[in-house]
């Protein structure tokens, strides 16, 4: 059973990639048809995403909009700018500012601290 979720899981991942692959080449073309199909791209990646439950790789993450669902090229359509603690993405199409922090080592969630303490406790009781 748990095998089977991950090879869905890859399966799903690859589909993500390859809609965002996609999305960016139809992105780049002038026709607004066709602009229109790259957005239709990264709704189908999300949705893949959400259905089955798999997180969109965070490189691809900054590259749409979380407002329009737009691919975002910077320069064309984005407009990035580094400030000292966060980068700021801008859609220049609907206005949606994005925030991302620089790497910075993140707190592990306290979900993961109680499963990591309930496996030592099983591993005490043998
Ligand atoms: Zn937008």
């Amino acid at each position: 059973m748990k095998r089977r979720r991950k090879r869905i899981e890859d399966i799903a991942l690859q589909r993500i990639e390859r809609l965002f692959e996609l999305a960016e080449v139809e992105a780049r073309k002038t026709d607004a048809k066709e602009r229109s199909r790259s957005d239709r791209y990264v709704r189908l990646a999300r949705e893949i995403g959400m259905r089955y439950r798999v997180r969109i790789p965070s490189h691809l993450k900054m590259r749409f909009c979380n407002g329009c669902y737009a691919f975002l090229i910077p320069g064309e359509n984005a407009r990035v700018r580094l400030r000292s603690d966060y980068i700021t993405t801008t859609c220049l199409r609907c206005g949606k500012q994005m925030r991302r922090p620089y790497k910075a080592p993140r707190a592990p969630s306290p979900r993961k601290i109680q499963i990591s303490s309930t496996e030592s406790q099983m591993g005490n009781r043998d």
